[in-house]
Formats: C-alpha cells, sequence, structure tokens
C-alpha cells in the first residue's frame, strides 16, 4: 500500500505494537529487546507499571488548562530538577529541539550578543535555531541560510577553542557526551577550559543533555562527571518515558532574562506531561536507581570489552552509564539489521558507531543477552564482507 507520509524517515520493517520494560513485540508477535528505548526516551522501559498509574489517573482529572493559571504539578517537576543539579528555574516545553530554541533565546536576551560556539559533529535540533547550532551539513542541506552566527569548532580541542573564543561571544553550546555524532565523549580539561573562558568572557556555558540526561550517565545529568556547571541545562527524551515533554533549566541570575511575555509554549508543562515526569523522576533521581546505573554500565562495558577484544571488525567501545558506542571497520546498517532478526533492536550514531541506549533498568541477563547477539552480527557481517 502506498504510504501516506512524507518519507524524511528512513523507516524500518517492523512495526513494533507492543512493549513491556525492556522488551518489545512487533506485529507479527516476535519478541525483541529493545536497546534503543525509543532513542534514549523510555530510561524507565516500556510501560512502566508507576508512570502508567500516574498518567492514568491524571488522565482521568484534567490534561491541559495552558499557561495561563498556576500549575503545581510544573512546581513539583522543576524541584525535582533544580534539586538534582547546579540550576535553578525551570522553563517547560515539549522535546530536545525546543529546549536548545528556548536557551539559544534566553543566551541572546541575557546578553545581548549573538555569536554562539558549538562543535562538529554535535545534534541540537531541527528548528531554525538548533539546526544552525547543530555540526553536521546533512542536516541543513538545502534549507538555505542559517540562523547567524554559529560557528563549529572541532570537540575536544582546547587550542582552536581559545583561538576563537572572545567577548563577542554570547555563549557556547554542546553535548559532554555526542550521542547523535558517535558517542563521543569529551574531555575533562576541554570541558573544564571551555567553562574557564565563558566565566572570563561572560559567555554562558549551555549543556544540552536531551541525550545524557535523566540517569543515562548514571548520574542525574552528564556534565555531573567533569566537575563542570552550565548556566542553562537542556533536557527532553527521557523526562516524559515516551510523553513529549522538554524542559531548560537556568541558573539563578537568568531569571529576570525570561520576563512576562518574553518566550512560551501552549502545550508545554501540561498536566499528562508532568504527571509523566513527575513519576519518571520519583525513580530516577533515586541515589540506589542511579547507583545501579553505573553498576549496570561497568559491567557492561567490561562484559563487551572482554566479548569482543578479539572479534577485528571492533575499533572501540566507549560510554559513560547506559549510553555506549561500539565503533566498526564493518557496515554498522548490515549489522544492526542482523542484530534485529536475532532479537535485538540497535541504533547507529556518527557513519561507524553502534549505540547501546538499553532501559536503566535493564537486567544483567538482558545485558549479556545483548552481548550475545551483538558479537554474532558483527562476526556474521564482518566474514561477508
Ligand atoms: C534528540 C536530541 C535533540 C533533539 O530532540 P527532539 O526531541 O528530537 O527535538 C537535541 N539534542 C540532543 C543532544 C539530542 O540527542
Amino acid at each position: 500500500m502506498k504510504s501516506s507520509l512524507f518519507h524524511n524517515y528512513s523507516r524500518r520493517e517492523i512495526e513494533i505494537v507492543k512493549g513491556k520494560g525492556a522488551m518489545v513485540w512487533d506485529q507479527n508477535g516476535k519478541e525483541y529487546l529493545d536497546f534503543i528505548a525509543g532513542i534514549a526516551v523510555c530510561n524507565l522501559g516500556h510501560c512502566h507499571d508507576d508512570v502508567v498509574e500516574a498518567v492514568e489517573k491524571q488522565l482521568h482529572t484534567l490534561w491541559h488548562t495552558s499557561n495561563l493559571f498556576q500549575n503545581s504539578l510544573q512546581e513539583e517537576v522543576a524541584q525535582m530538577l533544580t534539586n538534582n543539579c547546579c540550576g535553578n528555574y525551570v522553563f517547560f516545553c515539549n522535546s530536545g529541539t525546543e529546549a536548545n530554541e528556548a536557551a539559544i533565546k534566553l543566551a541572546r536576551k541575557y546578553t545581548g550578543k549573538e555569536k554562539m560556539i558549538t562543535f562538529q559533529h554535535s545534534f541540537h535540533g531541527r528548528t531554525f535555531a538548533a539546526m544552525s547550532a547543530t555540526g553536521q551539513e546533512k542536516v541543513k542541506a538545502g534549507f538555505g541560510s542559517m540562523v547567524q552566527e554559529f560557528v563549529h569548532l572541532p570537540f575536544n580541542d582546547v587550542l582552536s577553542f581559545e583561538e576563537e573564543m572572545d567577548e563577542t561571544v554570547s555563549a557556547v553550546l554542546l553535548e559532554v557526551i555526542q550521542g547523535e555524532g558517535g558517542v563521543n565523549i569529551g574531555q575533562k580539561p576541554f570541558l573544564k577550559a571551555v567553562e574557564a573562558a565563558c566565566k572570563k568572557y561572560g559567555a554562558l556555558l549551555i549543556v544540552d543533555e536531551v541525550q545524557t540526561g535523566i540517569g543515562r550517565t548514571g548520574k542525574p545529568f552528564g556534565y555531573q562527571h567533569f566537575d563542570i556547571e552550565p548556566d542553562i541545562i537542556t533536557v527532553a527524551k527521557g523526562l516524559g518515558n515516551g510523553f513529549p515533554v522538554g524542559a531548560i533549566i537556568g541558573k539563578e541570575h537568568l531569571f529576570d532574562t525570561f520576563n512576562p511575555g518574553s518566550h512560551g509554549s501552549t502545550f508545554g508543562g501540561n498536566k499528562l506531561a508532568m504527571s509523566a515526569a513527575k513519576a519518571v523522576l520519583q525513580h530516577v533521581f533515586e541515589p540506589e536507581f542511579l547507583k545501579d546505573v553505573k553498576q549496570l554500565g561497568d559491567f557492561y562495558i567490561n562484559a563487551l570489552k572482554e566479548a569482543l577484544k578479539d572479534v577485528e571488525q571492533v575499533a572501540n567501545i566507549r560510554g559513560k552509564g547506559l549510553i555506549l558506542g561500539i565503533e566498526c571497520d564493518a557496515p554498522v546498517h548490515e549489522i544492526i539489521l542482523e542484530a534485529e532478526k536475532n532479537g535485538l533492536l540497535l541504533v547507529s550514531a556518527g557513519t561507524n558507531v553502534i549505540r547501546l541506549l538499553p532501559p536503566l533498568n535493564v537486567t544483567k541477563e538482558q545485558l549479556e543477552k545483548s552481548i550475545e547477539v551483538i558479537k554474532a552480527s558483527i562476526l556474521h557481517v564482518g566474514c561477508n564482507v
């Protein structure tokens, strides 16, 4: 049958019709271990009982009031966010792109400057400003002139950064681990240098935590591994466990910049979205939960390295917590299709990296099972090259 959808996505053949925890089922009843989790969205797995219960309860009470009225659920979720990071005030929106868009607007208005530094291979979203910030040409192709003025520098390169940085810069926007770009981990000395230069020149440090936030790395936010303090943090993906919700968290000094009428969103912070986010954060920000994520992540990366150490197609394995990448000298797309045949859902990153994003409450047995399938899939494809 001819599709009535734009073909802006290259979709796989299967449709996932049911999920529970880290398991999903397709339209033919075939079972898969889901290590995509909706692209780092379903951090508590599919249909987590407490999230289902919270949203179900809200569903029968009230969905949406607009931001013309008080919203105590927003206050509660905002407090849970600010209690777990260096930020003080929250604005709610509906996606990662919108969060970055809000952060860019906030930084411009606060500093009165336009120039912004971002990095090659970054991904910040697809609205005009977020797309302009993104350091990947393929995202911008065909869309004409971009929002001025974004400069894209090599990631982790202190020298080129210090050469470019001066008092004309409004903000530096970065991912501490570039997710879409290939699971590229920021180096602490580089991130510290960026933070110091921002302070020196009066620029804001914006950390895009859309993929690395909400417990993914074993801490509430990814930046907390690197001893830096952003002025603005942007989040989305994992915050609603599949319910569309995004947010920015800004520091005290930014409070007056977003004054009444300066920015907004009709849906942002909607009661249904907030009921999901509240239930998510009640779990994910528990110290015991985060400790488990760290332990599972450590176990996983070590077990992967051990299992794949003699596989010549594997060039590098890296990650933090439960965002991991396996860099391959073999066609990653084919490995992923082979894994799917064998009941494991994976997604790529960059050009040659298999990205692993299991739900944060995955079991050790499920991690072990995934390693078997990954190894067999790489060997199967590698031997046919
Ligand atoms: C996914 C992603 C975005 C965009 O989020 P959307 O919800 O798709 O708009 C922005 N930044 C990073 C780091 C992401 O991973």
